[in-house]
């Protein structure tokens, strides 16, 4: 993804003692303490991406990744060691992502030996405390992925993250491929996860009704770029962008949150060659001359609220468009 450039754009309050900050295309994303993130926008976006890099799976091509004010790239040694293991990354299909020939102890103890996350005698009662912990019996162990329902294997998912003591997960997709009422259960678990243990996370999903449910924050994204940001109920109730208005219109209540938008008209553009000025411009309805050929700046237009949009400081353009 040679378009995706992640830099710190220096926004962080210095009262915000605990953050994980990441960036794409000059823009910024920073995930408090205990704090749900949503990331979402249609397939190829970039948030996969962006989850990847902050889980440190993929590097940036340019930029930095902050934990708790660090350079995650400038840590060496053990430091280094340590503070990978706080971001943790739960992938989409379960299957794909557990070793078929390793019982499901032996996936869920791996990382936390290798990292010596406990006492070797007290290793045993780590994994077993963690499988509980996701709902998961400990006689069960010595089974292999595919002997496991699919939420159980989400869970040895889950687990094996939890395993290393993370701080902030990245969960993408991470229900996407589950049945609606094992998709509930899963994230209910994540819920208590974070109530019990302090747990941050991105969630990432194109299921809207799924993002609203469970984040404090949602940012939406569009070709690479973030279109808007606000707390989850303010985006709800004032959403901005007109990408996030069209998302949001097509998003069906969470009582039938199985149904995902139907797509936008217009065709998505490639994120390797995104149309000038405004990503969006193609398929806006609101388009005017300058979002051929001006990148709107992400302004804050409510607390807490940002919008990358000219209608928001060219409402005189607009008008005379109109
Ligand atoms: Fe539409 Fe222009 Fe706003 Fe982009 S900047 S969303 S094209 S009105
Ligand atoms: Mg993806």
């Amino acid at each position: 993804h040679p378009d995706l450039a992640a830099r710190i754009a220096n926004k962080l309050g210095a009262h915000h003692a605990s953050r994980v900050v990441h960036a794409v295309d000059d823009v910024s994303l920073s995930v408090n303490e205990g704090e749900v993130v949503g990331l979402v926008g249609e397939s190829g976006c970039g948030k996969s991406t962006i989850g990847r890099i902050i889980a440190g799976i993929d590097s940036p091509s340019d930029g930095r990744i902050l934990y708790r004010g660090e350079d995650m790239a400038k840590a060496e040694g053990a430091r280094a060691r340590h503070i990978a293991l706080k971001i943790q990354m739960i992938f989409q299909d379960p299957l794909d992502s557990l070793n078929p020939r390793y019982r499901m102890g032996e996936i869920v103890r791996e990382a936390p030996r290798y990292h010596r996350v406990a006492p070797a005698r007290e290793l045993e009662a780590h994994v077993d405390s963690v499988l509980e912990r996701v709902g998961l019996d400990p006689r069960t162990k010595d089974r292999f992925p595919h002997q496991f329902s699919g939420g159980q294997r989400q869970r040895i998912g889950i687990a094996r993250a939890l395993a290393v003591n993370p701080e902030l997960i990245v969960c993408d997709e991470s229900v996407a491929s589950l049945d609606v009422s094992i998709q509930a259960q899963i994230i209910n678990l994540f819920m208590r996860l974070r109530r019990e243990l302090g747990l941050s996370y991105i969630f990432i999903s194109h299921d809207i009704g799924v993002v609203r449910h469970i984040s404090d924050r949602v940012v939406v994204m569009y070709l690479g770029r973030v279109v808007e940001e606000a707390p989850v109920e303010e985006l709800f109730a004032h959403a901005n962008h007109p990408y996030t208005q069209a998302l949001l219109r097509e998003v069906p209540r969470l009582d039938n949150r199985h149904i995902s938008f139907t797509p936008l008209s217009g065709e998505i553009a490639s994120p390797l060659a995104p149309p000038p000025g405004c990503h969006f411009h193609p398929r806006c309805p609101f388009a005017m001359d300058v979002c051929k050929r001006v990148r709107p700046a992400l302004l804050e237009i409510a607390p807490g609220h940002k919008s990358a949009c000219h209608l928001n400081t060219e409402p005189a353009a607009a008008a005379a468009e109109a």
